[in-house]
């Protein structure tokens, strides 16, 4: 039966794959899969890791995204998560799928995602010049086990079954009459769903442990492979050195972005619950002000709350109806190293997490102040704590001084203060902040004991900020 050539990208034919591979075998299978399921070729991502097998998506005229080794779970996680309503087929080898990439089939196994990872498994790392994988059969002989592989074989199958995984099968390249219907139960199952398939290499695998031609291969997999059904009513040692093909689990539950979009749901149903409550800032508190894209960096070292300072300020944006993305990094010392914590906020989707040249920089420590200053956008503020910093001044950057530490000290008692003062002063200084957003967050991330002192050192802030926007406005 001749394949639907419109899913194919024969620009890039002929393959690089060897004489008597199976890759193309189980690309056809996949194609004939699809084609059965009736989708439309713009419909599917198909995606790949690196090796031999990471060329299939090559060959597809599919959307197609190599990624890096190992990785390719990840990326399809988030392109999935972004385009739900898309089709993700990933096709992996063994060493990217089980070994590089192993912890992320556990994970999107557990969580049950709506991908279908097909393993093309050809017992090496077939592309680097034959080297042992993690599904090398025990005793087999590859460029980096010449005597023989002493370690035993990953089963992928059993793996995924254990960690969750709600469709798995397993065929080899021989059974290409088999192969497009367990594919396509594997693709039409709305959860994570695995097959492995079996696939001859005779160029690094077949060459080193005696097969003299490809086709010797395919006679071995015919041999060796009992179906599941008759796998059954066999003993652990007669299943010894057999391959047991067919659905060994199909067992649909609720699938990852479902519950994902449920739990959204219910967060945005219950907006008026106090543990998130949306502030309605409208045009006479001066705050329903657009945001295209704010970038904020809170930086200093460890212990000084910037971090919880990124997180409060994330949910007050919230609060507002914003969209915003935290971020952390802090150095390897649980306290004293150098500490940043990174917000941005928008009204539209923010796709880039990273903040590169912030809109508004707070230095809470000298260094961090001469390391990020320079990347402040130009027309930027940088608020410091002249606590510890004595900033140099920076071309078309509005520098305010404030001694927050020093004030947190001696007003309060309490350095512990100083992130919370430096956030009032931050909702002082700028126009679309709203004091009673940030004031909703910080109370609901502060334990009852401490609110009272809290609040009273918000309050500071907030005056001094809008004295330090007074002070430079005369
Ligand atoms: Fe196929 Fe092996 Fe050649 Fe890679 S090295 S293309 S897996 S036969
Ligand atoms: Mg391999």
């Amino acid at each position: 039966m001749s394949i639907n050539k419109s899913y194919l990208r024969t620009s890039e034919f002929p393959s690089i794959w060897c004489p008597g591979c199976g890759h193309g075998i189980i690309t056809q299978a996949a194609i004939r899969a699809i084609e059965q399921l009736g989708w439309d070729k713009d419909e599917v991502y198909a995606v790949s890791g690196i090796g031999c097998s990471a060329r299939t998506p090559a060959y597809m005229d599919f959307n197609a995204v190599q990624t890096t080794h190992g990785r390719a779970i990840t990326f399809a996680t988030g392109m999935k998560m972004f385009r739900p309503e898309k089709k993700v087929i990933l096709f992996l080898g063994d060493g990217d799928c089980a070994s590089i990439g192993g912890n992320h089939l556990l994970h999107a196994a557990r969580r049950n995602i709506d991908l279908t990872v097909i393993v093309m498994n050809n017992y090496i790392y077939g592309m680097t010049g034959g080297q042992c994988s993690p599904t090398t059969p025990h005793e087999s002989r590859t460029s980096t086990t010449v005597f023989g592989n002493i370690d035993r074989e990953l089963d992928i199958c059993a793996v995924a079954i254990a960690a969750g995984a709600t469709f798995v099968a397993r065929s080899t390249a021989y059974h290409a009459a088999q192969l497009p219907r367990l594919i396509n139960q594997g693709i039409a199952n709305k959860g994570f769903s695995l097959i492995e398939v079996i696939s001859p290499c005779p160029t690094g695998f077949g060459a080193n442990n005696g097969y003299k031609a490809p086709a010797d291969m395919y006679d071995m997999l015919r041999d060796v492979s009992i179906s599941v059904d008759k796998a059954q009513s066999m003993s652990k040692a007669e299943l010894k050195g057999k391959i047991v093909t067919g659905i060994l689990m199909n067992e649909p539950d609720e699938e990852y972005i479902d519950k994902y979009d449920a739990m959204v749901a219910k967060i945005l149903k219950n907006g008026n619950n106090s543990e998130m409550q949306v502030i309605e800032v409208g045009p006479e508190t001066g705050k329903n002000i657009p945001i295209d894209r704010y970038e904020f960096c809170l930086s200093g070292f460890g212990g000084q709350g910037l971090i919880l300072a990124g997180i409060i300020l994330s949910e007050a944006m919230i609060r507002q109806n914003k969209n915003a993305v935290h971020n952390q990094s802090y150095g390897p010392q649980a306290r004293g190293g150098a500490s940043r914590s990174d917000v941005i906020i928008s009204d539209r989707e923010i796709n880039y997490p990273e903040v590169t040249h912030p809109d508004f920089l707070l230095a809470m420590t000298q260094d961090s102040f001469n390391k990020f200053s320079c990347s402040v956008k130009k027309g930027g503020i940088i608020l410091c704590d002249s606590t510890y910093v004595k900033p140099d001044p920076i071309e078309g950057v509005q520098c305010f001084e404030y001694p927050i530490t020093g004030c947190a000290k001696e007003t309060f008692g309490e350095v512990k203060t100083a992130n919370i003062i430096a956030l009032g002063i931050m909702t002082g200084l700028l126009d679309f902040v709203s004091q009673e957003a940030v004031e909703h967050a910080v109370m609901s991330r502060i334990p009852a004991k401490l609110k009272e002192l809290n609040q009273r050192a918000f309050n500071l802030g907030c005056v001094q900020g809008r004295q330090l926007v007074t002070r430079i406005l005369k």
